[in-house]
């Protein structure tokens, strides 16, 4: 077995795998809450320090870079993060940048080709397309009606060419993420790189992606700002919003 990545000396979990957006930001846009970032990076110092709590990290849709910055904000440079909803594991120890293996070279370029078309076709409308994604295709539109209305369409363009993506969305973004991929592979590979015990971990999420957390973790807590259908899946739901309710929470564990 491999020596665990971090190990909490004295309590029950070792880890926390938090989703970024509805959970310590707002998805939508506006400003970080520094403070908050701040009172979950002193948090995540005191872990590396004492060994007494568990270390925060990110499991995330958004894309790689993002979720390196995440991790500087909440002063994780211990553990890996899920980027991408699940296609990449960033390790911030070591800088490592580790594709899931079972991403060939044909997908890349399946989802270049997606994005191409799904911007031939709707930039028009307002439609544009996150950057910084390599093997999902993430599309914006201000009104979520009209996101809402076009994913039928894009479903079918992907059966229609071939192009192997699950087509989802969160409260802003349709989000096609290859059909083998998710935040559970995603965090499979985490536990294969950290050598963590599922069993031994926490986890925060707001909408149904994180469902593959929830079902991995031994403890899931959902701010109130959470899509409803995954109450059942939680452990805790807080009163509170966003990274307020992740600081709550991180008192808790
Ligand atoms: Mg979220």
């Amino acid at each position: 077995m491999t020596k665990p990545a971090f190990h909490n000396a004295s309590g029950r979990y070792d880890a926390v795998l938090c989703d970024i957006d509805g959970c310590l930001l707002d998805e939508a846009g506006g400003p970080l809450n520094l403070d908050q970032l701040a009172a979950v990076a002193q948090h995540n110092a005191r872990a590396k320090a004492d060994r007494d709590r568990p270390l925060v990290t990110v499991c995330t849709g958004r894309p790689l870079p993002f979720a390196e910055c995440m991790c500087r904000a909440i002063a994780n440079d211990v553990l890996p993060c899920v980027c991408e909803n699940g296609a990449w594991v960033y390790d911030p120890s070591v800088n490592g940048y580790h594709l899931d293996p079972a991403i060939t070279d044909e997908h890349l370029d399946a989802a270049t080709r997606f994005r191409r078309w799904c911007l031939a076709r709707y930039a028009a409308d307002g439609v544009s397309s996150q950057p910084g994604k390599n093997a999902s295709v993430s599309l914006y539109h201000p009104d979520p009606g009209f996101l809402d209305s076009i994913k039928p369409a894009l479903a079918d363009a992907c059966a229609d060419h071939g192009w192997p993506f699950r087509v989802s969305g969160t409260w802003n973004y349709i989000n096609c993420d290859l059909t083998h991929i998710s935040k559970a592979t995603g965090i499979a590979q985490f536990l294969k790189r950290t050598g963590l015990d599922p069993q031994r971990l926490a986890g925060v999420g707001d909408t149904k992606g994180d469902i593959a957390i929830a079902q991995t973790v031994d403890w899931f807590g959902v701010p109130a700002n959470r899509d409803p259908a995954i109450d059942v899946h939680a452990t805790h739901i807080s009163k509170l919003d966003q990274i307020d309710a992740v600081v709550e929470m991180l008192g808790l564990l």
